[in-house]
């Protein structure tokens, strides 16, 4: 592994992740080929980076977070991620569950998204060019979905669209007092929520770009 990537695993361990077919799967993906050639040298920074259209790849360490509480150690089967953005998170993802469906409401991020994970070798991802507020009903119920965008509130047609004893992970909150919030769904079919970090996100937005 190049020396910088391997550094980048060292400080998400120190930094308590301690799923390793997380750290594995990060360890593997080429981060600098979701970042512009200028910012290329940064790619392996634990930090946010800008990608166009005044939106962001996550930090890697929320990145590493988020995905080690949506699997909790487990294979799931049908993950849908809101906000493909660069793709790195889907990347990540589409190494750990069988399929991925994520969504994208400005349409050139899920293009060049979808042209990188095809370039890359992810077969198992479905993009969609949509409005995830809504969800991605056509393919519902998930397993697993995650949001990576920080909604004012939880959007109600995420919790219709998650599986019995599936998991959402979601950043909620105003801009400035965004909390990381983990929302089961049990076998009841009752929710039960819990409330792990304070994360800063860009905001989950209505409506197609
Ligand atoms: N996972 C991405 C994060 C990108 S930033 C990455 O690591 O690269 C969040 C993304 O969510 C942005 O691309 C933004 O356009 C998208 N987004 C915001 N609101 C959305 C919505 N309602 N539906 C789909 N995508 C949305």
């Amino acid at each position: 592994m190049p020396a910088p990537r391997s550094r980048l695993i060292d400080e998400l361990r120190r930094l308590g992740i301690s799923d390793e077919k997380v750290l594995a799967a990060m360890a593997k993906l080429p981060r600098h080929e979701f970042v512009s050639e200028a910012l290329k040298t940064r790619a392996y920074d634990n930090d946010a980076l800008p990608i166009g259209h005044a939106q962001t790849i996550s930090q890697p360490y929320i990145v590493a977070l988020m995905t080690q509480l949506l699997l909790q150690g487990k294979r799931l089967k049908r993950v849908l991620e809101i906000g493909t953005g660069s793709g790195y998170q889907t990347a990540v993802l589409s190494d750990l569950v069988d399929v991925v469906f994520t969504v994208e409401r400005i349409k050139p991020l899920s293009e060049v998204a979808r042209k990188r994970l095809t370039g890359i070798g992810c077969r198992n991802v479905h993009f969609g060019y949509a409005d995830g507020m809504q969800g991605w009903m056509p393919y519902a119920p998930y397993d697993g979905i995650l949001v990576t965008a920080g909604a004012e509130s939880v959007p109600p047609a995420l919790l219709a669209q998650l599986d019995k004893g599936g998991r959402l992970v979601i950043p909620v909150g105003p801009q400035g007092g965004q909390v990381l919030r983990v929302i089961d769904r049990r076998i009841t079919g009752a929710f039960k929520e819990q409330d792990v970090t304070p994360v800063s996100f860009v905001p989950l937005l209505a409506g197609k770009a």
